[in-house]
């Protein structure tokens, strides 16, 4: 199974990508996560992804894609995988299907989690309670969404052009979301 899943800030991408990864037995790959652990180790590449982050911006396309690539030619990512946070522009989404083609591979399906802004402000900000993320503050979360609407929410029309959006309704119980994700995969 090929996963994207899709949502804005907030959306509980990472919760249902915990949960789908033991479902399935795949990967779960959250560039959010690779650049939080590049900026942890101080690395030339968490510098720069810091800037960018802790400004609600995304890193240049041709940085994310070069981390991706890497990502797809590890072993594990042979039987399946899902994406978290990626691809998050017209760009990136091109240079995915551009990277799996060249590996006789493609997508099965991506993922939307649909849920609405007011709520979303709010749960980043008890997020950045509990772990103090230094992206998840009012004014970021603001420009994250403003970028989400402008950049990543334009994927739902390519991919639905593609035939393999799945729309999700984000608003319930964590297991309930689960279930409608299954639900739409089968
Ligand atoms: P969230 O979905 O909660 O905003 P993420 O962990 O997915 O959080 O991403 C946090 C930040 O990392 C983004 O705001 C952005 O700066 C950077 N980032 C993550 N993934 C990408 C990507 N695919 N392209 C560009 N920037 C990214």
């Amino acid at each position: 199974m090929k996963i994207v899943l899709l949502g804005g800030p907030g959306a509980g991408k990472g919760t249902q990508a915990a949960k789908l990864k033991n479902h399935f037995g795949i990967p779960h790959v959250s560039t959010g996560e690779i650049l939080r652990e590049a900026r942890s180790s101080g690395t030339e590449l968490g510098k720069k992804a810091a800037e960018y982050m802790d400004a609600g911006k995304l890193l240049p396309d041709e940085i994310i894609l070069g981390i991706v690539d890497e990502r797809l030619g590890m072993p594990d990512m042979s039987k399946g995988f899902l994406f978290d946070g990626f691809p998050r522009t017209i760009p990136q989404a091109e240079g995915l299907d551009k990277l799996l083609h060249d590996r006789d591979s493609s997508l099965d399906a991506v993922v939307s989690i649909d849920v609405p802004d007011e709520m979303v402000v709010d749960r980043l900000l008890k997020r950045a309670e509990i772990e103090g993320r230094a992206d998840d503050n009012r004014e970021t979360i603001k420009e994250r969404l403003r970028v989400y609407y402008a950049q990543t929410e334009p994927l739902k029309s390519y991919y639905t052009g593609h035939g393999i959006l799945k729309s999700i309704h984000g608003v319930g119980a964590v297991d309930e979301i689960f279930e409608r994700i299954i639900t739409v995969l089968r």
